[in-house]
């Protein structure tokens, strides 16, 4: 891979620019000029020094986080509680630490720990990101996540990985010490698995294994890429603003918390070979272990035959795994979760004026359908969008204003929606009708002139509006806005004070308006 020159320093970069300035602009402006007025103004943001970490303290319980899991994560209720023990453990030796780094440094820097780092074994959409991130809400500390396929595709980009430590920064909006204690979670772990023992092959894979191990044991991340041209501008601002002092500005990861995960398929039949066997010699009669059981029995060996450096593994002593979800669950997730799917749903409908409603067994037939999908609750979202597309489409602004999601909607939904709008579209003008005769009684209100439509004109009228794209009010005001001062002029000239008006009143207005005072002023000649 071709290198790129390496990057100047913020005081040679800011000598840099400043000639560019010049060159462009001439002496009248400078980069000094540019760059001295309160960083905020050019667009760079500048966060108060925190380097007390005392904003930072962790008081919970596990059982407090089980709780909160609970409001949103279906089952996985092993997990909840292996990560909330981890959790816990891992923040209140964090805030051990802090406290002993302020008594005594010494002793502070010399204590052991093993982090409680987690590897997370589970197929896709089950919740493993979702219980991170929650996790990571409820404690208060930012949280990011990336494929570690990403890392592969590029090699022995160390910094790549480093990227995720500076994003945690940014999460943190810009609060270094809170990211400091902020959650790293890497998705498809095990496609990073060097296959098998073969040596010489997915060298990128243990590439990446070794980098990201650099970063769960303890290391200093410099806050500014070296690749990224902004942060390196940001740097030279900073630097004269600080009149060209640098400042010592690394994210340390000691209390980063890694999280890994992967579904790990070649896993399963991995172990279950070694317990089957295992068993020969030992039991007379061998166990049968249930698919879903098989992940219980991993060991760090099966972890390095799957093609992970033992280093690697042995910084991740928590390991959790996620169950696949079934559609009961699907079913229970739509319904008790509250991040649930449905609200999206509502909220969505009801911008278009249409409250949505759910019978429990189209939940059910949903869920079923979702389950056949093998991704988990992305499932729900694939089969609510493909039931509900056309929906959103037709019913927006089609004068519905009732949804509700039946068994016969999730079976038959092409018919349901041709009736629901043939239903709105009756709806809708029946009300535009209601408008035109409103029209007529607040025009007898005001001008004492009662006028009304026969049934052929309001037919017009709802044609007209349509094709017209006018409310009715709007349309009745503008074809009729000549009836007042004519049809006054008729009843002076013969007392008439009622008027229906007919189809020919709404095909041409003042046409009709006209010949009507012309009769009313001469009835005989019209006679
Ligand atoms: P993965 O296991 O692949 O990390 P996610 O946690 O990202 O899957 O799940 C995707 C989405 O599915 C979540 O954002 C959430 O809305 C929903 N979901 C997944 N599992 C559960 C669960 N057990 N309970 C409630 N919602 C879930």
């Amino acid at each position: 891979m071709e290198q790129n020159p390496p990057f100047p320093s913020p005081e040679e970069l800011r000598s840099k620019l400043s000639e560019f300035m010049k060159s462009n602009f001439g002496d009248k402006v400078s980069f000094a000029t540019f760059a001295q007025p309160d960083t905020a103004e050019i667009g760079v943001e500048e966060k108060p020094a925190k380097d007390d970490h005392d904003e930072f303290a962790f008081a919970f319980l596990p059982r407090d986080i089980t709780a909160h899991l609970d409001r949103f994560v279906i089952k996985q209720d092993e997990a909840k509680k292996v990560l909330s023990i981890a959790v816990c453990d891992h923040y209140n030796h964090v805030n051990y630490l802090r406290q002993l780094e302020k008594e005594d440094a010494a002793r502070a820097e010399e204590t052991e720990y093993a982090k409680q780092n987690v590897i997370l074994v589970g197929p896709t959409g089950v919740g493993k990101t979702y219980l991170i991130k929650h996790i990571a809400e409820l404690i208060h500390v930012p949280f990011v996540k990336a494929d570690a396929t990403k890392f592969s595709e590029t090699g022995y980009v160390g910094g790549d990985v480093e990227d995720l430590v500076r994003e945690l920064v940014q999460k943190a909006d810009g609060d270094v010490a809170r990211a400091q204690f902020g959650i790293i979670y890497i998705d498809e772990i095990d496609k990073i698995a060097a296959a098998g023992n073969l040596v010489g092959r997915d060298v990128s894979g243990r590439g990446v294994q070794t980098t990201l191990l650099k970063l769960m044991e303890e290391t200093e991340v410099p806050l500014r890429s070296a690749n990224d041209l902004q942060s390196q501008l940001q740097a030279a601002f900073e630097f004269q603003k600080r009149g060209g002092k640098t400042k010592k500005e690394t994210i340390s990861t000691r209390h980063i918390l890694f999280v890994v995960s992967g579904a790990f398929e070649r896993l399963k039949q991995q172990v279950s070979r070694r317990i089957t066997q295992g068993q020969i010699g030992f039991n007379a009669e061998p166990r049968q272990v249930m698919d879903n059981e098989l992940f219980q029995y991993v060991t760090t060996q099966d972890f390095i035959e799957y093609g992970f450096e033992p280093e690697f593994i042995g910084r991740l002593p928590v390991r959790v795994v996620c169950e696949e979800l079934s559609a009961d669950d699907l079913y229970k997730i739509m319904k008790f979760s509250e991040g649930s799917i449905l609200r999206q749903y509502e909220r969505a409908f009801r911008a278009y004026g249409i409250e949505i409603s759910f019978e429990d067994e189209a939940l059910r037939l949903l869920a079923g359908d979702a389950a056949k999908e093998k991704t988990g609750a992305r499932g729900l979202l694939t089969v609510w969008e493909k039931l509900l597309r056309d929906y959103k489409y037709y019913l927006a602004g089609s004068g519905l204003t009732q949804l509700r999601v039946s068994t016969e909607l999730v079976r038959e939904p092409k018919q349901v929606l041709e009736r629901l709008m043939a239903e709105g579209t009756k709806q809708e003008e029946a009300a535009m009708i209601q408008h035109a005769r409103m029209f007529a009684e607040q025009f007898k209100r005001e001008h004492n002139l009662a006028i009304t439509f026969d049934d052929a004109a309001l037919q017009l009228l709802l044609e007209r509006a349509q094709a017209e794209r006018m409310t009715m009010p709007e349309l009745c005001a503008h074809l009729f806005k000549d009836y007042q001062f004519g049809l006054s002029l008729v009843q002076k000239n013969t007392g008439q004070g009622s008027f229906v008006l007919p189809r020919a009143a709404v095909e041409a207005p003042d046409k009709f308006l006209s010949e009507l005072v012309v009769r009313s002023h001469y009835p005989l000649a019209s006679a």
